[in-house]
Parts: C-alpha cells; structure tokens; sequence
C-alpha cells in the first residue's frame, strides 16, 4: 500500500487548480462537494467553469498561474493537460507547499484522487495505485447498483440521532437498531415518504419495548470452499454472528467473511484429524446461545449432508435454543460440475447415492448390489481410506473393472485437482496420487472434459 487512504477535511481551505477543460471540470465537480475555497487558473476556461465562478462557487482567475498563486493552498491539480505546462505549474505549487496532483500522471503526483462512490456523508474510495483503471470502474459500477441511493440520507438523519440511540444498551441491541434502520425499516419509511426523523424516533421507541433478541444457533453450509459458492443467507448470518464456531474444512476466506467483532472457534472434526467431541461442541452451542448470542455453526458444503446435523439440532432442543438451518452446496454438486458433469443422467441413472466411506463402526456397508449395477452413479464422502474396501465390494457384486471412477480433491478451490481411473485401478491410483486435500470419490463419472487440472500421473487417463 504505498498510497495510504486517508479522508481529508476540506472545509473552508485553499484548494487550487490550473486549467479550463475536460479534466479541469472532472475534478472541479468533485471539488465543489467539499467545503473547500477553490481557486482555478485558466486563461480559456470551458463555459461551465466561468458559470461555477458567476455563481461564486469557486474563483476564476483568466491567466496561467504564476509563482505565489498557491501559497497557503492545501491541495493543487494541473489539470491543462499539457506535459510542459503541467510540469510547470506543479513545480511552481510544490515550491510553495501544497500537496500535488498532475492529472494522469501517476509518476509526478504525490496525492491521487480514488474513483469514489458517494453517498455523502457515507463515501467509498476506491484506488488501484495506477495499475487497474478498468477494475476500480468495475468496482465502482458494483457498488453504485448495490448501495441504495437513500444510503445517504438515512446515514444523515442517523448521525444527528446517535445521542439518543444510546438510550438502548450498547452491543447487540444499539446494532439491531442501527441494521434496522439502514437496511430494513428505514429504507422502507422514506420510500413511503414519511419523515425521517419521525421515522427513526418511533422505530427507537419500538426497539426500546422490545426485550433483546434471545440468542439463536444457525446451523449453516459454507459450501465446498469457494466463497462465491455461499449462499446470500449463509453470508447475512455471517454478517450478523456473534460466535462463529466451525468446522476445520472451512476454508480462512469464508471466515473472513464474519463480523469484525465476532468470536471465531475453531471445533476440529472433519475426516480422521484432531476431534472435538460433539458433546463440547453442543456445551458451547449451548452456552453462548443461553448468554444472549447470535451463533453460527459453520459447517463444510450442506450442513444436513455428513454433519452431525440432527446430533445438534437434538442438543439445541433439549436446551429449548431456538435455531435453524441455512442449506450449502455439497461437494458432490461442486466436483461434479469442476467435471463438466451432471450427477444424474436420462437414460444412465434414475438414482444417486451419497455415501460415507466410513461410519461409526469403520467402513461403511452400503447397498452394493445397486451400486454395482451399469451406470449407477454415487458420490463418496471420507472415502479415501476406504477405496480398497470400497473396491472389493462392488467388483464382489458384479461390477464392470472398466467403471470409470474420478476423485475430485478440493473441489471448487484453486487448488482442485481430479484423478481420473477406473474401478480396477482406484486403489493403486489413489494410493500413488497421494491427495492430502478433502476429496469426493465420484462412482461411474468420468469427466467430461478437464474442468480443472488433471493429476499429471493420470493424463492418459483424461484423453
Ligand atoms: N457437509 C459436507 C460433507 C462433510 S464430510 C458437504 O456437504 O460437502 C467431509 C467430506 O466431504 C470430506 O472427507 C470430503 O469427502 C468431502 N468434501 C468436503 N469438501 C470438499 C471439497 N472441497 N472437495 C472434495 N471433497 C470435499
């Protein structure tokens, strides 16, 4: 970060720039949302400029600057987009101490101006250092469509109400009221045109009758891994969480996504590493909800799919906690897709079956005369230990050597890989593959083409 943000407070100071055309009026209409005095240098300034200055919005003087015209000034643009005059300038207002900006010249400014999104006095500032001008408009573009133009105004009537918000207790309740009034009741008041402040006392007294929230466990799918694979629901929750308790196959970036302030526990369990037991992980569920907190419980892919799901749901009740359920794409749906697959096909299977690897008791028994039948497709969970048994089984029942088998290793991540086989070489492949990642074995797939990066050993494979 070489150039540090920061918001500078422009009420009332010297802010000069030289120059009368295009780039000159771009900056002088940001400029005239400040509080700044503006002076502007120009001996042809554009019509536009000249009817700012009739209407005393800035000062115009019609001649080049000269040595001594910036002095006292804060900020100055060379804004005549002309290099030799522009050099000149910007030597003349750093001799006399103002910070300088030479319009599109990164190399010769010591201050840039960021695109910015403004919904005064809420003002977003984007800056890519010179080097992605097309991606701070696209961000830019996003955050226009996605931040309500009465953001605003509602951020308006909230500041001059903060003192009397403080009636409600600080924590969770002065949040609910403030995320009420931003994105739900005060939206919704000023589109029925009523009044703000109106608006805002009687939602206050609203929240001041209410008992706080009682906390609440969401039991939520953070899907395969990929951010983008999570659900709206599971990132309101997210956003709202007071105590993030997750499993270890949550990818760090999908944490991130929680509040600043939340409390995030780590709670082991997924395959063979390091457990939690369930019983502390419900104690905890249980204590943080009893204590008033909004928690989520962060589970890889659906939360229904191989996650102890009803186990915690069952502790949650017998404690009367209120909860729910936030569904999550599993890794079956994200593997088979990284294959340019379907998981069920017309004509190939009616039928799909996730399985586990193994259960409680080892290797899981499953119904294998089904799974062996020609084009039975299923989808193994913590299946990689169990690939030899797995193996023995089907072709015990029947099935064709020739099946073709792919394990997709962290499906949806940048780092996916699959290892294409058949059901003769599973176990070989999977034992010389030696994928350390969580991986899905998916059953009578092979892909369709290479959605992500075959293992190199298994290239032939792929072709
Ligand atoms: N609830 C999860 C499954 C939890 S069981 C879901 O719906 O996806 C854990 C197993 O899920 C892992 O052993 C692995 O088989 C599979 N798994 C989870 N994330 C995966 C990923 N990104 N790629 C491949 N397999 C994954």
């Amino acid at each position: 970060m070489q150039h540090f943000p920061v918001f500078l407070d422009l009420a009332g100071q010297r802010v000069v720039l030289s120059g009368g055309g295009d780039a000159a009026l771009a900056k002088l209409r940001l400029l005239m949302k400040t509080g700044a005095a503006l002076e502007v240098y120009s001996p042809d300034p554009a019509p536009e400029i000249a009817g700012w200055a009739a209407e005393g919005r800035l000062s115009l003087h019609r001649r080049r600057l000269a040595p001594g015209d910036v002095s006292g000034a804060r900020l100055f643009y060379a804004a005549d987009e002309d290099d030799a005059e522009d050099a000149r300038s910007a030597a003349c207002a750093r001799a006399e101490g103002a910070l300088v900006n030479v319009v599109d010249n990164l190399a010769a400014s010591q201050f840039i101006t960021p695109a910015i999104v403004d919904r005064d006095p809420v003002t977003v500032a984007i800056c890519t250092e010179g080097a992605a001008p097309v991606l701070a408009r696209a961000i830019k573009a996003d955050l226009e469509a996605k931040l309500s133009p009465v953001l605003g105004h509602l951020a308006r009537i909230g500041k001059a109400f903060r003192d009397r918000a403080e009636r409600l207790a600080p924590g969770r309740p002065r949040r609910d009221f403030w995320s009420d009034w931003y994105f739900r009741a005060g939206p919704c008041a000023l589109a029925a045109g009523a009044d703000g402040e109106t608006a805002l006392t009687a939602l206050l007294d609203t929240h001041l009758g209410h008992a706080t929230r009682p906390g609440h466990v969401a039991l939520v799918g953070a899907g395969p891994g990929d951010p983008d694979l999570l659900t709206l629901k599971a990132r309101k929750a997210l956003h709202e969480a007071d105590v993030v308790i997750h499993d270890r196959l949550v990818a760090p970036e999908i944490l991130e996504l929680a509040r600043r302030e939340a409390r995030i526990v780590a709670a082991g369990k997924e395959g063979f590493g390091p457990a939690w037991a369930q019983e502390d992980i419900n104690a905890l569920m249980v204590a943080e909800a009893r204590a008033g907190a909004q928690v989520v419980r962060l589970k890889s892919g659906d939360p229904g799919i191989f996650g102890r799901l009803d186990d915690e749901a069952e502790a949650l009740d017998a404690a009367g906690i209120g909860w729910s359920i936030v569904p999550g794409i599993t890794a079956a749906s994200a593997a088979v897709a990284g294959l340019g697959q379907s998981l069920t096909r017309r004509g190939r299977n009616a039928d799909l079956r996730l399985l586990t690897g193994h259960d409680v008791k080892g290797f899981a028994e499953q119904d294998w005369r089904a799974l062996a039948r020609p084009g039975a497709v299923a989808a193994v969970y913590m299946g990689k230990r169990a690939a030899r048994f797995l193996q023995g089984r089907l072709l015990m029942h029947g099935a064709d050597p020739a099946t073709p088998v792919t394990v997709v290793e962290n499906a949806s991540r940048p780092e996916a890989r699959n290892l294409a086989t058949t059901l003769a070489a599973l176990p070989a492949d999977l034992a010389a593959a030696a994928l350390d990642g969580p991986a899905v074995i998916l059953l009578g797939l092979a892909p369709r083409r290479a959605g992500t990066p075959a293992l190199p050993a298994r290239e032939e494979a792929l072709s």
